[in-house]
């Protein structure tokens, strides 16, 4: 193979390498976003959990407070009952402190009612709150091998990067502006080898010609179609 071809396919290797390393370096932010996200809505489960807990256990207060207002009546009711003289007075007020029994009596079986609500919702509260620390130091673990991960792709980026400089300057001038405009239309395979006499990167038939100069020539040999550059790759 012609030296000129050997280094192109050379820097064809870095650059390839580099494309690759951009492309997974693009695409850690994504992945951190990711657990963060799972780690928000974790946390959204457990904080609607703790407000429905507030909720119900400030209904549940209010319920005390009502059926404790009521009990403070019927107990003046009570004292009033001894210093009525009429009897007529005297069976209204009864009926008064009949009706509020009752009503204390719904009150009350409403606050147990909450009470056992907030027994339920407990337990399911600390499952919640334990595995949103979990998941919490799981999702830490995983940023602090994101960041690892970075800090290395980016090392491994600058030293290909320097590689590549070194291997472009060695690469003829004329032949490296061919390859660098082949690249940026084409993206990463541009050198190309010829396979069973088709073009390596658009697949199309090559005349025999072509074929023989890619196996031959000492100059670098191009594909009609695609203009990607040729190489023989003994089959
Ligand atoms: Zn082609």
């Amino acid at each position: 193979m012609m030296p000129a071809l050997e280094k192109l396919l050379v820097l064809q290797d870095r650059d390839t390498r580099i494309a690759r390393l951009k492309a997974e370096v693009a695409r850690l932010p994504g992945e951190r976003a990711a657990i963060e996200a799972r780690v928000q809505a974790e946390s959204a489960k457990l904080e609607s959990a703790r407000v429905r807990l507030q909720h119900l256990e400030a209904e549940r207060k209010k319920l005390e407070l009502d059926a404790e207002a009521k009990r403070n009546q019927v107990a003046k009711y009570r004292t009033q009952l001894f210093q009525i003289k009429s009897n007529t007075e005297y069976q209204a007020l009864l009926k008064e402190i009949e009706q509020l029994e009752c009503l204390i009596q719904d009150v009350e079986d409403q606050e147990l009612e909450f009470m056992e609500q907030v027994e339920q919702l407990q337990p399911q509260l600390r499952v919640e709150q334990q595995q949103l620390a979990e998941l919490t130091a799981r999702a830490n673990n995983e940023k602090n091998e994101l960041q690892k991960r970075d800090e290395l792709i980016r090392q491994e980026l600058a030293q290909l990067q320097a590689e590549r400089t070194v291997l472009a300057q060695q690469v003829d001038p004329d032949v490296l502006a061919r390859y660098e405009r082949l690249l940026r239309s084409k993206g990463n395979a541009v050198v190309v080898p010829v396979q069973h006499g088709n073009c390596g990167g658009c697949h199309l038939h090559l005349a025999p010609q072509l074929v023989y100069n890619a196996r031959h020539n000492n100059e670098l040999t191009s594909c009609d179609y695609c203009g990607r550059i040729l190489y023989w790759q003994p089959e």
